[in-house]
């Protein structure tokens, strides 16, 4: 079975890459981009199981990019190929070339404050980026399974009696980013109606884990507290917002429930998937300082704040639990001394 990931070069891809690797009888492909950066994979790397299929010297036309496909894919390696979201041209070469049987579309603008300060950019990559990939997959006349990647910043404004939220639940997206997200889950159902296309959307809560990006609250913490501990920054550590509530889960038991997306949900329908628990980001930050011995002062910067937040989310995962068996198996003290052991070798 051949399997695509679109961003396998983030933090969730390069995870659900290496859970992919540990199963018999995959063909595992992810698309990365020239100006990528590839640390994430440097563990597949250094394990000898990466391979760049098509870059952009290798890839001149469509028929150079099969036979370099037939030549080099390697069934224990993660195969990589070069591949922007936001080019249709793109799209359909990938798409035509590697004829995946199952597509994760993790591709995207995923920071919700960059979507403030790039709405446009924010909503052409995630909106019009899965179009591309959609008509792609149509145009070459394949029939892959397609997860898309939703987002619990979809439900934005929630009123203290819907919690935690169920998929029923109305839609308030409080970000161009959570608009972009609610757009590329209609665009799902709209192509699964009009074409078949067997699309399934997860929305996912938060998840964490090293490799995390460090603009991220939870790595951003972690690598503040990490820099702190080598004497590179001054014992203050700045955060935004410390009583918003967030649901987090950790990102090697997403991938999982992924995977299991794919098996055992029903095509065309939208599925929650988190712990069920809600965190407040000071909650987080405490947990964090617990695990050092530097004496850190807390500070709130004025500048992380944004200009509406989802104050609290945290999900109903009642249905994609009774689809799947999924339950999370990481707990979140392990997911945070990860991520601070992370930062501290990278410092
Ligand atoms: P990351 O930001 O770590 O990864 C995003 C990936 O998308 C990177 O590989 C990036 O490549 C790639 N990408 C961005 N723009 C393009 C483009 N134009 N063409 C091709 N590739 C592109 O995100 P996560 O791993 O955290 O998230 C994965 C998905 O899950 C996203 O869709 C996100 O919105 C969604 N999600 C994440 C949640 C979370 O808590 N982590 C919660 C809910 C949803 P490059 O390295 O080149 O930048």
């Amino acid at each position: 079975m051949r399997i695509l990931i679109t961003g396998v070069t983030g933090m969730t891809g390069s995870h659900l890459a290496e859970y992919l690797l540990t199963m018999e009888g995959l063909e595992v492909f992810g698309t990365y981009r020239w100006r990528s950066r590839m640390e994430n994979l440097d563990d597949l790397k250094k394990a000898g199981r990466l391979s760049i299929i098509g870059d952009s010297s290798t890839m001149v036309t469509a028929s150079d990019f099969d036979s370099a496909l037939s030549d080099r894919v390697q069934a224990a390696s993660l195969n990589l190929v070069e591949a922007d979201i936001t080019d249709p041209f793109s799209m359909k070469r990938i798409i035509a070339a590697v004829k995946p049987d199952r597509i994760f579309h993790l591709a995207a603008q995923s920071y919700v404050p960059g979507s403030w300060n790039a709405p446009a950019e924010t909503l052409n990559r995630n909106i019009l980026g899965q179009l591309n990939l959609l008509e792609a997959v149509r145009e070459a006349k394949l029939d892959p399974l397609i997860h898309i990647a939703g987002s619990s910043e979809e439900y934005g404004y929630v009123l203290p009696e819907e919690l935690p939220l169920k998929e029923t639940n109305p839609l308030r997206p409080l970000s161009p980013y959570g608009v972009s997200k609610v757009a590329q889950e209609m665009l799902a159902y709209q192509y699964f109606k009009s074409y078949g296309l067997k699309n399934i959307v997860t929305r996912g809560f938060n998840h964490e884990g090293p490799r995390r990006g460090e603009v991220f609250v939870t790595s951003n913490v972690a690598k503040q507290i990490a820099e702190i501990e080598k004497g590179l920054k001054p014992p203050v550590l700045y955060i935004g917002d410390p009583s918003s509530k967030r649901d987090w889960s950790d990102v090697r038991d997403f991938v999982c429930a992924y995977w299991l997306a794919m098996e055992k949900c029903v095509l065309g329908e939208v599925y929650n998937i988190g712990s069920g628990v809600a965190r407040e980001v000071g909650q987080m930050v405490d947990m964090l300082l617990s695990m050092t011995d530097a004496h850190i002062e807390v500070k709130v910067d004025p500048s992380r704040l944004r200009p509406s937040d989802a104050r609290v989310l945290v999900a109903d995962a009642t249905k994609f639990k009774k689809a799947t068996g999924w339950e999370p198996q990481i707990p979140f003290e392990k997911t945070l001394r990860d991520i601070l052991d992370y930062w501290r070798a990278r410092v």
